[in-house]
């Protein structure tokens, strides 16, 4: 009994802090200051927390997860299988945003006033930049601004240093080991906290957006919604429960947990700990989900996908554009790219549509329309992008299984 207490009480208890949560942002609804003055600064120091627990947790569990493939060719089957995983369905998600937000008519029946917008783009990174970008010329000042690629990079460095040692890297690899144990412990308490911190999260930003949701763009909203669940439910379930074979609401009910905080904080990274957490839970082997995951929270954006293929339609209909199919393709490959380069943090998402829109040469002032409701649909899609990261977890894992049972 008291086990079974314990065993539900994490993922119910992170839920109440976001029911309550949404509650108390309605009641402050009238006085929004009050929730960020006095609530906000708690979500702050959770998040805080997170994130800075986050870069050791990935620097030493993808070395000791690489170290524990003992081969450097697994690393890149496993790596090379995720890549494609990733894209697939990254590109999957943006054609659904695309369709739906051109059959469901996004922003034809809106009456937008398009004069005088104006938006400062923040200069996106060009696609060999974002390539070049990925390997650091320094192994310490990407741990000091948590890039997280660039981390991973440096971490698969380290582990083929430490195969390729042999008996003298033991040493190392027993400290990658130790220290990963550390970290995850640390993990562990901070994430007992997520109740409180998703509460904190959640209330000023429904205190201070609550009526978007029932403005002039609560069409976007909803048809970007639709198209989230859309392809969280049917991409997902097919794909765990024919490639990971594991029953879709097991797996839903398992990550539930880190739905929740994404929806709270809107950041892929800071969900990242619990994200692990809840895949190794269902099944997934340390190794591979401590591979696969960070990989997928900074290259892997589903939900983020959407939001640029949606948006990107929205705005086009609202300047009265007409996108021809060659246009739609150029957004589906620049929308892949802008989502592979989209930071795991609130907000990155947007900065990248810039990115998208250029590139079939839509009107940058469009996204001044939909910057106010930005922070609704990042909850949305932060949600997707860390869903098809635990999907894409649970399979390479059980193909990964498969593999070693037949060798
Ligand atoms: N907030 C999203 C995430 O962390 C990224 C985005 O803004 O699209 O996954």
């Amino acid at each position: 009994m008291e086990a079974n207490k314990k065993k539900l009480s994490l993922a119910f208890w992170i839920f109440l802090g976001l029911l309550l949560g949404i509650v108390a942002g309605f009641a402050f609804m009238g006085a929004p200051h009050i929730a960020v003055t006095y609530i906000k600064p708690f979500g702050t120091l959770f998040l805080n927390l997170i994130k800075m627990i986050v870069v050791p947790i990935v620097l030493f569990s993808i070395i000791q997860g690489v170290i524990s493939l003992e081969d450097i060719r697994k690393v890149g089957y496993i790596g090379g299988r995720t890549v494609v995983f990733y894209l697939i369905t990254t590109m999957f998600a943006i054609s659904l945003g695309l369709l739906f937000a051109n059959v469901l008519n996004v922003g034809g029946s809106a009456n937008f006033a398009t004069q005088g917008l104006e938006y400062q783009a923040a200069a996106a990174p060009s696609f060999i930049d974002t390539i070049i970008n990925i390997f650091p010329s320094n192994a310490f000042a990407p741990m000091v601004n948590a890039s997280m690629l660039q981390i991973i990079v440096i971490a698969i460095f380290f582990g083929f240093g430490i195969i390729l040692a042999g008996e003298k890297g033991k040493a190392a690899a027993d400290f990658a080991d130790s220290m990963t144990e550390v970290s995850m412990q640390i993990m562990g308490l901070i994430i007992k906290l997520s109740p409180i911190g998703v509460f904190a999260l959640i209330c000023p930003v429904v205190a201070e957006n609550g009526l978007a949701v029932l403005g002039s763009l609560a069409r976007l909203i909803a048809i970007t919604y639709l198209v989230y669940i859309i392809h969280a439910v049917f991409v997902y379930s097919t794909m765990v429960g024919t490639v990971g074979k594991l029953g879709p609401v097991k797996f839903f009910k398992g990550i539930m947990p880190a739905m929740v905080l994404a929806f709270s904080s809107a950041s892929s990274v800071g969900t990242l700990p619990l994200n692990i957490n809840c895949c190794e839970k269902l099944g997934a082997r340390k190794e591979v989900a401590s591979f696969v995951l960070p990989l997928g929270a900074t290259i892997n954006m589903d939900g983020t996908a959407i939001y640029q293929g949606v948006s990107a339609m929205f705005i086009a209909q609202v300047f009265g554009v007409e996108l021809t199919i060659a246009q739609m393709i150029t957004i589906v490959l620049t929308a892949t790219l802008a989502s592979i380069g989209t930071a795991g943090v609130p907000g990155s998402g947007m900065i990248m549509l810039a990115m998208v829109l250029e590139s079939v040469g839509l009107p940058l002032e469009g996204i001044a329309l939909i910057a106010g409701v930005d922070r609704i649909l990042d909850m949305g899609r932060t949600v997707v992008n860390i869903t098809g990261d635990a999907a894409c977890t649970m399979c390479v894992d059980a193909v990964q299984k498969k593999k070693e049972a037949r060798a």
